[in-house]
């Protein structure tokens, strides 16, 4: 796949949460809790969503809806972009990707099942990206909310830095 070339070997096992894991289990793991999301709930995963959400998974990189469009197109999809859109803005809608504002990229959700506040933590040199849980209603955050009256119901934590790969790139 050409559009990674600009990235470290292939074979380099993905971060999640910067972690060495095993991918395929990731991803295996990922598709089953959607697939079983979509039946609870009567949504379809159609095949162009369902591609989308397997180009993502590919690594835990953010991906923008060009470069989604491009890989639909190679994988034989049609080169529409309004089919690209509307199959980011359904698996968004559910939670099943979320959007990084600061890349305007997408990421495949890792805990699909779960009703969920993400932070991320986005790595500046190679885009790759760690999702973790943030709780909007605690911290300075939250007790200054709660002074003000204000009730928190959504919050979008990006963090922005070296990811364990590229710590030795950096410091260079
Ligand atoms: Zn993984
Ligand atoms: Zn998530
Ligand atoms: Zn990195």
């Amino acid at each position: 796949m050409t559009r990674n070339t600009r990235h470290a070997p292939v074979e380099r096992p993905a971060p999640l949460g910067f972690q060495k894991h095993d991918h395929e289990v990731c991803v295996a793991q990922v598709l089953a809790a959607t697939e079983a999301r979509c039946a609870k709930e009567g949504l379809r995963l159609t095949p162009v969503r369902r591609k989308v959400l397997e180009l993502l998974l590919q690594e835990h990189r953010a991906l923008g809806a060009y470069a989604i469009l491009d890989m639909l197109r190679e994988a034989g999809f049609g080169s529409q972009p309004p089919v690209a859109y509307r199959a980011l803005d359904f698996l968004a809608e559910h939670g099943f990707v979320h959007k990084i504002e600061r890349l305007n990229a997408f990421v495949a959700c890792v805990h699909p099942d779960e009703a969920h506040s993400p932070a991320f933590m986005i790595c500046r040199i190679c885009d790759s990206v760690a999702e973790t849980h943030s709780a909007p209603a605690k911290g300075a955050l939250g007790a200054v909310a709660r002074e003000a009256g204000f009730r928190i119901e959504r919050t979008v934590v990006e963090a922005e830095g070296v990811c364990p790969d590229c710590a030795d790139q950096a410091a260079s």
